[in-house]
């Protein structure tokens, strides 16, 4: 069953159409993640669910209720913001307390909920303290705090990870994800990286300029984007993309120098016609290092990360990164010999840039 259902929705700031049609369902119990690169309305579209932003035109339902016209405060919706919101003159407990005693929730009941959700986040022991005296970290769990002791239809995250470093961020993106399994709430997550979408979600919602460009699980738009935009957005490298040209037998591609790229088994159904402009979206990972059809480069760059090492060259006057063990690949200048894994390879129409399906 759908917990929320939003139809259609719109939103104009003055001429500026931000937010284009967009009509998505989400299932109770679902960890969905909005994504998607900078300005492309994925804070429009949570503010319009919370009720912190008009609706220009669609509806907005949520557990059958219709809430496009309602004020936040009726929804019973939490959220959770990027800047973390906290009263600096109130402690945490109170912090979190704060909203059940808005809502005039007994007082055991309060001290119960507060202390679960401070267990849950581990800052049972900064409960009597106040925001200055937090990391950055702390905070964050605070702000999470108070949204979950609610016991509200819906959970909203604006971008809750942005202001922490790299390694808290690491280790509160697991947090978030084990919370989830635990409470069984559904969640609705906004942010602009990638890595947070593909781990947290159990399903995508990647938009561009206001439209949804796909939706789904995340492995499902890692293998199978849609077009080559949602192929860039997710992965890191990004996927390469090399300009190809099907051969006559229609049993490969060739390269801009030429040298042909035999599908093999791969792309049996979906061959396009004879000399059509495609474009191959190979995923750094998806070299690999000697094989019979392969071809040799000169390796410009090696990046070492531990296990893998990513090296640069150059492939028919295109740029190419690829992944291999790091003892694959030692030094700049070397040659090697590589193939391309054709079966998990995305074919793009040149000019439509999309898949060829
Ligand atoms: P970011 O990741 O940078 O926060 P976003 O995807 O969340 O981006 P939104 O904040 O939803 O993007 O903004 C979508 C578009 O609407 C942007 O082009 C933005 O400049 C524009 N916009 C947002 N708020 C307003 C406003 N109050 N008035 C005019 N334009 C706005």
């Amino acid at each position: 069953m759908a917990d929320l259902e939003i139809n259609r929705l719109e939103k104009y700031y003055g001429a500026f159409h931000a937010v284009k049609g967009v009509d998505l369902k989400v299932t109770a119990g679902e960890f969905l993640v909005l994504v998607g690169p900078s300005g492309c309305g994925k804070s429009t579209l949570l503010r319009m669910i919370a009720g912190l932003e008009d609706v220009s035109s669609g509806d907005i339902v949520l557990k059958g209720r219709g809430i496009t016209h309602a004020e936040p405060k009726d929804r019973n919706i939490a959220m959770v913001f990027q800047s973390y919101a906290l009263y600096p003159y109130l402690t945490v407990y109170e912090n979190i307390a704060f909203g059940l005693r808005a809502r005039r929730v007994p007082a055991e009941e309060i001290d119960r909920r507060v202390r679960q959700a401070a267990e849950t986040l581990h800052i049972s022991a900064v409960l009597d303290r106040h925001p200055r005296a937090l990391s950055g970290g702390q905070r964050q769990r605070v702000a999470i705090g108070r949204a979950i002791v609610r016991d509200a239809d819906l959970y909203l995250f604006d971008e809750p990870l942005s202001n922490l470093d790299a390694k808290l961020r690491d280790g509160m993106r697991e947090e978030l994800k084990r919370l989830h399994q635990e409470i069984g709430k559904t969640f609705i997550y906004v942010t602009h990286d990638q890595i947070e979408a593909m781990t947290l979600a159990d399903r995508i919602v990647l938009l561009n300029d206001g439209v949804i460009a796909q939706s789904g699980a995340p492995l499902d738009l890692f293998e199978r984007p849609v077009d080559r935009f949602v192929a860039g957005f997710l992965g890191s490298p990004q996927m390469n993309i090399l300009p190809v040209t099907v051969t006559s037998d229609r049993e490969g591609v060739a390269l801009a120098d030429g040298r042909v790229v035999p599908f093999g088994s791969s792309h049996r159904l979906s061959r396009p016609e004879p000399g059509r402009r495609c474009q191959l979206g190979v995923r750094p990972e998806h070299f690999r290092t000697g094989g019979a059809d392969g071809f040799d480069v000169t390796v410009e760059v090696v990046q070492p990360t531990g296990s893998r090492s990513y090296a640069s060259f150059g492939l028919a006057g295109t740029p190419v990164v690829a992944e291999l063990d790091a003892h694959a690949v030692a030094r700049p200048g070397e040659r090697l010999p590589l193939t391309i894994a054709m079966e998990r390879t995305v074919l793009f129409d040149a000019a439509s840039g999309r898949a060829v399906s």
